[in-house]
């Protein structure tokens, strides 16, 4: 099969075109024929490699794909060939004491497709059948791609884990990136009133496309916080969604006293202080989350093919130009998901 593939960690140069062998499905797996794969965040992270990670090269970016069952392992019994499919890049062993309970993504042996195991930037992929969601006839492959990872972590802590009540209010710390944007809809879905705060106005318009209330601009207004205080009669918001991790000092201002910060990243970087008297002083309840269970990507995944929830699409690349893509990605240059076509 044809793959983008790199035999060593670095910049977006080595990823490669080139040819690798194509999966077998094992017992309970689906063989997938890929047809489009989307970008994330930890594509480019994981090409760059970090301590402790030690991949079996080559290896193959991507956690996000949807495409058509091309074979079926032995005892396979949910799906038939030819079925379209998204996949769900969280995966559990299926085994353990948390897999059993139904929290697959607190497995003792988790995964992430493309991370640690080989992903999407390809024509085949083969996974277990649990992790394949079935598309109704025609939807759109790029729309799936783009919705499986973002929606599912935007869906199991917005709803999951923050228990998002209608009428509350969210502040959304960043307008365009995949999780922010479908954290803005999930939001809005859920009966919140949406407060974003963007770095300029090109990606405010992103989050004002997804369903925000009330936009602020933070090259206009650098204390956000202030803002945020003042459009919420002094007493700050219900829920901070924080994917950034360094605006956590400007997050405990937002925040309403007993209010919750979301957090499933940290695109500003690993590392930072925060003045802990805000935690204890204001009640704040801080809730990280990675990805979802499977019960929540069914969920969501119904939302999404009912058209109840829908992607921002960016550009889409050929497979071949995968390089393109992810600099794209890293200039921060997209208004919604990036996709690659898959040939
Ligand atoms: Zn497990």
């Amino acid at each position: 099969m044809k793959a983008v593939l790199f035999h060593q960690h670095g910049g977006p140069e080595v990823l490669e075109y080139a040819d690798f062998p194509t999966p077998e499905p094992g017992p309970g797996e689906v063989l997938v024929r890929l047809r489009a794969a989307a970008l994330n965040r930890v594509d480019v992270l994981v090409r760059r490699g970090w301590p402790g990670l030690n991949l079996e090269m080559p290896h193959i970016n991507g956690a996000d794909g949807a495409g058509e069952v091309a074979a079926l392992g032995e005892g396979v019994t949910g799906f038939q060939v030819g079925d379209r499919v998204v996949i769900n890049a969280n995966l559990g062993c299926g085994k353990c004491d948390f897999c059993l309970a139904g929290q697959d993504n607190l497995c003792r042996n988790w995964h992430l497709l493309g991370e640690t195991v080989r992903g999407t930037y390809a024509q085949y992929v083969a996974l277990p059948e649990r992790q394949l969601y079935k598309l109704p006839p025609d939807f759109d492959f790029h729309t799936a791609a783009a919705a499986a990872l973002v929606y599912q972590t935007a869906w199991h802590s917005l709803i999951t884990r923050g228990n998002l009540r209608p009428g509350e209010t969210v502040l959304v710390v960043g307008a365009s990136g995949g999780v922010n944007t479908a954290s803005i809809q999930i939001a809005k879905f859920a009966g919140a009133r949406v407060i974003v705060v963007g770095s300029n106005e090109k990606k405010l318009a992103v989050a004002e496309a997804m369903g925000a209330d009330i936009l602020i601009d933070r090259s206009k207004e650098e204390n956000w916080a202030k803002a945020v205080y003042r459009l919420t009669d002094r007493r700050g918001v219900d829920v901070v969604v924080d994917n950034v991790g360094t605006t956590y000092p400007l997050s405990f201002r937002a925040v309403r006293k007993g209010g919750r910060i979301l957090n499933v990243g940290n695109t500003g970087g690993p590392k930072f202080e925060i003045d802990n008297r805000y935690i204890f002083g204001k009640h704040i309840t801080l809730i990280g989350s990675t990805m979802s269970t499977l019960k929540d990507f069914r969920e969501v995944m119904d939302l999404v093919t009912a058209g109840k929830l829908k992607p921002a699409l960016d550009k889409t690349f050929p497979l071949a130009e995968a390089r393109a893509a992810q600099e794209r990605l890293e200039r921060n240059e997209q208004l919604g998901k990036i996709t690659l076509d898959i040939p």
